[in-house]
């Protein structure tokens, strides 16, 4: 990439895209094309080609999904697949057929089996039966891995994908029934505190394992891996360390300054018993991720404060 190519950002009002926005803003990239859903429905194959037709852009980052946490992964079984393969798919093909010099794939560690053997390392991909709670949209992911793979295969596209563990961070999403456990739990503490309440409910049993990395650290991986990283094979970008969800949930309790108790409801599911990234090929190629766990909590506390919590 030079600092004038043209890359258009998937995604970028989401947590990932957003942060990597930012990050080519600051590497002092100067052409980054965006388009919000409102403008571009990504789902849509005919508005798709145009778009690429028209502005025919050199990278691709692709950061657009539909996400949510376990229990938006269990209810809207049908959108999380429907939807992200079809995002997906327009977007690689219109790539393949406007002659985009780089794309690239995010995933997430919930492609890999999950009674995979800990940490996950790339090659494990389809050794086995994926979690229920989120099939739909580990399918998807997966067919969108197997799709860059294919285009390089038969067409000689340079097309990468990278899987990012659990993310957090600025621009998160804190519905309390859709969103991933870190900020509803930063959610959920902070209105404690504020309403003086004897005890937050974390739902399963807290023991869990999951690993969580900031989104900014997500985006520089991401830069330094379009810049850098041209192999067919996967990249999983994460920490290599993970805690457990009651650990996790006394640091956001810390963080928040929360003084009650933790009550777990076990009616609610645990999904996977651990995800945790070998991150060994992510250091071997040059990145290693700066923000540790309580850091990024804290920044992503302060932005919560500052932009959600009048909206709420
Ligand atoms: P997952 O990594 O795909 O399972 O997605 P989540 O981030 O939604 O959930 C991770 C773990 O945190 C699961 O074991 C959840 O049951 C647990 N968890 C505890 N409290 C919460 C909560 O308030 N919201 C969510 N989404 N998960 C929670």
């Amino acid at each position: 990439m030079n600092k004038s190519s043209k890359i258009y950002v998937a995604g970028h009002r989401g947590m990932v895209g957003s942060a990597i926005c930012r990050k080519l803003e600051q590497d002092g990239y100067t052409h980054i094309i965006t388009k919000t859903s409102a403008e571009l429905d990504l789902r849509d194959q005919q508005a798709v080609l145009s778009f690429f037709e028209s502005q025919k852009p050199d990278y691709v980052f692709l950061a657009a999904a539909k996400v949510g946490g376990i229990h938006a992964n269990n209810t809207y079984r049908a959108d999380f697949l429907y939807d992200n393969l079809m995002i997906q798919a327009n977007i690689i093909h219109a790539a393949y057929v406007h002659r985009a010099t780089k794309l690239q794939f995010l995933g997430s560690s919930c492609i890999y089996p999950k009674m995979a053997p800990q940490p996950l390392k790339e090659e494990y991909l389809l050794t086995g039966t994926l979690e229920q709670t989120n099939e739909p949209y580990a399918i998807a992911k997966i067919a969108g891995i197997k799709l860059c793979e294919a285009y390089r295969d038969q067409y000689g596209c340079d097309f990468i994908s990278v899987m990012p563990t659990n993310l957090y961070g600025y621009n998160d999403n804190y519905d309390l029934n859709n969103s991933h456990v870190l900020p509803a739990l930063i959610r959920k503490f902070h209105e404690a505190k504020d309403n003086a309440a004897q005890s937050v409910t974390v739902w399963g049993t807290g023991s869990p394992r999951r690993e969580f990395l900031f989104a900014d650290d997500l985006a520089e991986a991401c830069v330094f891996l379009m810049e850098n990283y041209s192999g067919r094979e996967l990249v999983n970008i994460g920490t290599g360390e993970d805690v457990t969800i009651k650990e996790l949930a006394l640091l956001v309790k810390e963080v928040v300054g929360f003084k009650g108790e933790l009550v777990f409801d076990t009616t609610k599911p645990d999904g996977t018993p651990r995800k945790l990234m070998d991150v060994s090929k992510l250091h071997q190629l040059g990145y290693k991720h700066k923000t540790e766990l309580r850091e990024g909590i804290a920044l992503s506390y302060a932005d919560f404060k500052e932009k959600y919590v009048t909206s709420l």
